[in-house]
């Protein structure tokens, strides 16, 4: 049992109602929902003045270190609802040689990879499992580039719902593998990750699942926007100047975007916000495109490809969002190699004993070149999302090997 309530008890919630991210058309809450008649996502609105009057920040200080600690931000409103796995907190780590050697500001990563099935995907998916369940959903469905469809196997799994998951036929063999293994079933799709989206859309009616694509559902960027509520309390109710955020989908993005509107709204910070960037990569760079074309929609990106597979995403549902949170924080959007990628990655696990992942290791790329390009500046704190741990990925090999044979010679280590 949880330390600070008991599980029969239902608590005050302040979910409203649903609201249409594009037109502002109003649904009812607690009903199961997919896409706005719009077609545009649809977004949890709470009475914010309600959560103000009953939360503060000293008895948010008491509770447990993990996301439930936000419910009165949260859409589920029954205790016994919550499947969980143990959403911990996770660290701010700071990278003081790097930040020397490049003479910058302070550098400081989210570790989202500290999370259940080891990717920041556990955020959004614990939520929309959560809802599911409270909802009666019996069977779930999701395209995934693999850490998605993971966390939505492991927690579908323990509420005993059924699902059923679609991956490009390339995803690594690690979530493939761990997908199937808590419990779901997992078949690879010779396309990219929206054609797998386009068979879960088309199995709605013919199956009868609930397609739990990114913000195709409302609860997913609940549980994401917990990365911004958690970042600003971490830093005492202060946010960074910039945001370094690996960006596919844009969940993240635009749910820490909701989250500091909401914080200001209940009291907890003024009107500072980070700078939001939006990281993606060469060789899939849809927002990228868009930003600098000045567009409010970004068409699909053909031929996507690239080593950073979380974020190889053609085409968002939610890239108005996206480029809104961009422009409104006065951010931008801005695309790296693989190959920085990669350097990125070693450069940190080589100089500061931090694996991360390679979306991660995108935002480090992405963070230098700004640098380099004065788009931030040198006095600037910034935080860099981290979004899965580096384990989950293939790593390169090492060969060196020692003969116990042989005379050794200690003088060469
Ligand atoms: C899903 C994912 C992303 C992108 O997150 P969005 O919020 O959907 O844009 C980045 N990195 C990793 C490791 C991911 O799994």
């Amino acid at each position: 049992m949880r330390d600070d309530e008991n599980l029969t008890t239902e608590r005050p919630t302040f979910v409203t109602h649903l609201e249409c991210a594009y037109t502002g058309e109003r649904v009812k809450a607690d009903t199961l929902q997919n896409l706005s008649a719009a077609g545009k996502p649809l977004l949890v609105k709470y009475d914010l003045d309600g959560v103000k009057n009953a939360l503060s920040k000293e008895a948010l200080a008491r509770r447990p270190a993990d996301l439930w600690r936000y419910r009165e931000l949260l859409p589920v409103r029954k205790v016994a609802d919550i499947v969980s796995l143990g959403e911990v907190m996770t660290p701010l780590i700071r990278l003081p040689r790097l930040s020397k050697s490049l003479g910058s500001g302070e550098i400081i990563v989210k570790d989202e990879g500290r999370l259940p099935t080891g990717s920041f995907k556990a955020r959004g998916l614990v939520m929309a499992v959560s809802m599911g369940k409270a909802l009666g959903v019996k069977h779930m469905a999701m395209p995934t580039n693999g850490n998605a469809g993971a966390a939505l196997a492991a927690y579908a799994t323990r509420a005993g719902i059924k699902t059923t998951i679609f991956c490009p036929e390339d995803t690594p063999e690690v979530n493939v593998s761990e997908i199937e293994l808590q419990g779901a079933t997992v078949y690879r799709v010779n396309g990219l990750i929206d054609d797998c989206g386009k068979i879960v859309g088309e199995g709605k009616a013919k199956v009868g699942w609930f397609d739990v694509s990114t913000l195709k559902e409302p609860y997913r960027i609940e549980g994401k926007k917990t990365m911004g509520l958690e970042l600003a309390e971490q830093l005492g109710w202060d946010v960074p100047d910039v945001i370094f955020y690996p960006t596919g989908g844009g969940t993240g993005l635009i749910g820490m975007w909701k989250a500091f509107a909401e914080l200001e709204a209940i009291g907890f910070m003024g009107k500072k916000r980070p700078r939001m960037v939006a990281v993606q990569a060469e060789g899939c760079a849809p927002m990228v495109r868009a930003y600098e074309a000045g567009e409010e929609h970004a068409p699909r990106f053909e031929n996507a490809h690239t080593i950073a597979s979380g974020i190889r995403v053609p085409q968002a549902i939610g890239d108005f969002l996206i480029l809104r949170a961009v422009r409104e924080s006065k951010g931008f959007a801005i695309a790296v190699s693989d190959e920085a990628i990669t350097a990125a990655l070693d450069e940190v696990a080589r100089g500061e004993g931090l694996l991360l992942c390679p979306e991660g290791a995108a935002t480090y790329a992405a963070y230098k070149k700004s640098l380099a390009e004065g788009r931030v500046s040198k006095s600037d704190r910034v935080v860099l999302y981290n979004c899965a741990s580096g384990l989950k990925y293939p790593l390169p090999p090492v060969t060196r090997t020692l003969d116990r044979h042989k005379p050794i010679d200690y003088s060469k280590f």
